[in-house]
């Protein structure tokens, strides 16, 4: 088709662990773009209580009924791995108000490194708006009921790591 050209995105996390909230956006994002890669941060300040490998196969998990997404892991700038991979968008999910300081400004430093590519920002469904992956590793390592946020995969790894 002329003019044609295919529509990557990229949308990139620390997933310690992938929660439905994570899959509910890479849902939405799916059908916006030819093609979604989920992509594992690697140089995040955050100390994750899963392994890289761990994480990766959670997310493969979580994703392998869906098509055209794919899963990658970085280090690095999210703007020059998205370039690599020839993705025009990086995705983000805003959950509440909280979130939008921290986003703002980072989509414009990326900006500001690569000006061709665009920050996309989705939101997810109202029942995951106060989930975090940090707030489900707090409320499993004291024992509590977290079924509904995470996958029964997901729920299976936290039980072993407490
Ligand atoms: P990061 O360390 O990059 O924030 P996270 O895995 O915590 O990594 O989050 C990755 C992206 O997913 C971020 O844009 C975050 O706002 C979004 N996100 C996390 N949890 C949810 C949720 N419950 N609903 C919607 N978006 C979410």
């Amino acid at each position: 088709m002329p003019g044609f050209s295919s529509r990557v995105a990229i949308y990139p996390g620390t997933f310690d662990p992938i929660t439905n909230g994570h899959i509910d956006i890479i849902q939405r994002a799916a059908p916006l773009f030819d093609k979604v890669i989920v992509t594992l941060a690697l140089n995040s300040d955050k100390n994750p209580l899963f392994s890289i490998e761990e994480r990766i196969e959670m997310i493969k998990r979580s994703t392998s009924d869906m098509s055209h997404v794919e899963v990658a892991q970085f280090s690095g700038l999210v703007v020059d791995f998205a370039a690599r991979k020839g993705a025009s968008v990086i995705i983000r999910g805003l959950r509440a108000v909280s979130d939008f300081e921290f986003e703002f400004q980072m989509a414009l430093m990326n900006r500001k490194q690569r000006p061709e590519i665009d920050t996309v920002y989705l939101m997810p469904d109202a029942r995951y708006t106060y989930l975090s992956s940090s707030i489900v590793k707090e409320v499993a390592q004291h024992g509590g009921r977290i079924e509904r946020f995470v996958p029964q995969f997901v729920l299976d790894m936290l039980k072993k790591k407490f």
